[in-house]
């Protein structure tokens, strides 16, 4: 793996779905090399952060730079793992497939794969433990196991910059632990990487920096900066409860919380909270 280069730099962006503003003015710095938690609670625009980053979704306000070029010049440079829900399992292709599609970002579909790029799928698929599923169909696989090949698929980009949206998120603990080996081993090739979690104890034990979003920035830096009982308070509302002086953020209920710019509306698609009725004012 090459030594990389991934500066991240969003200045003042601002992400909207129709009328609805998902991110607004959004100014962030992200070293080469950092490990960077993205914390927040449902609905607070993290996925959106990483769509933006990789362009499936438009930036309306503000730009994207990525290693000091627009972000869409650099593509190829950020590699995006999305959340296990957002994936079609269904789709007819296999394991090998999959990882090979992590090299097409540097060429055009129609072309073939040269030997060196095949030399990196197999090294991607031997360096995640899913070589021997090479051949089997994606969406026959366990969670954790496609979770790792999305890893795979992901690594074979020789990205600068690597997205990890929720992955630890309904994963067995041998990928868990495949999943920190490899962020180590990243981190050596001082590769940037955003994670985005609901795990905070995570957070603090095992990333340089934090980014605490409720659909504007709250706040970034190193955990201990960033977790301040007014930062919580401010990024989670009501989702969050004060237990013995310390803070538990409950991420499941949409609280009170509201999108940007409409304070007293309820931010979350699905609420799991059955108590919870601001779901139900804005389904
Ligand atoms: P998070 O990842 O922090 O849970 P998201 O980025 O998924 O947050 O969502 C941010 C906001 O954008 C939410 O209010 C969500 O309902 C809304 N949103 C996300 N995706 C879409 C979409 N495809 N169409 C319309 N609204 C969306």
């Amino acid at each position: 793996m090459s030594v990389a280069g991934g500066h991240l730099e969003l200045r003042d962006v601002s992400v909207f779905y129709g009328e609805r503003a998902a991110l607004q003015s959004v100014t962030l710095d992200v070293s080469q090399g950092s490990q960077v938690a993205i914390i927040g609670p449902n609905g607070a625009g993290k996925s959106t952060l990483f769509k933006a980053l990789v362009g499936l979704v438009p930036v309306r306000f503000g730009e994207i730079l990525v290693e000091g070029h627009p972000s869409v010049e650099h593509r190829s440079a950020v590699a995006y793992v999305p959340q296990r829900e957002e994936v079609d399992w269904r789709f007819p292709v296999t394991v090998h497939d999959v990882v090979a599609m992590g090299r097409y970002g540097r060429r055009s579909w129609l072309t073939k794969l040269t030997p060196g790029d095949r030399e990196v799928v197999d090294a991607c698929l031997r360096r995640l433990g899913v070589a021997d599923l090479a051949k089997r169909p994606i969406g026959e696989l366990s969670g954790g196991q496609q979770q790792r090949v999305f890893l795979a698929r992901a690594l074979a980009q020789e990205p600068h910059v690597l997205l990890l949206d929720e992955p630890f998120t309904g994963v067995d603990v041998g990928t868990r632990e495949a999943t920190f080996a490899l962020l180590a081993e990243l981190r050596e090739h001082q590769v940037t990487v955003l994670v985005s979690t609901h795990d905070l104890e995570m957070a603090v034990s095992r990333f340089d920096r934090v980014v605490l979003l409720n659909g504007r920035l709250v706040s970034a830096g190193p955990p201990g900066q960033v977790f301040t009982k007014a930062n919580l308070q401010e990024a989670f509302g009501g989702q969050m409860v004060v237990v013995d002086g310390k803070s538990i953020v409950v991420d499941q209920c949409c609280g009170g919380h509201g999108p940007v710019g409409a304070p007293d509306s309820c931010r979350c698609d699905s609420c799991d909270d059955p108590n919870c009725t601001d779901g139900e004012q804005n389904p």
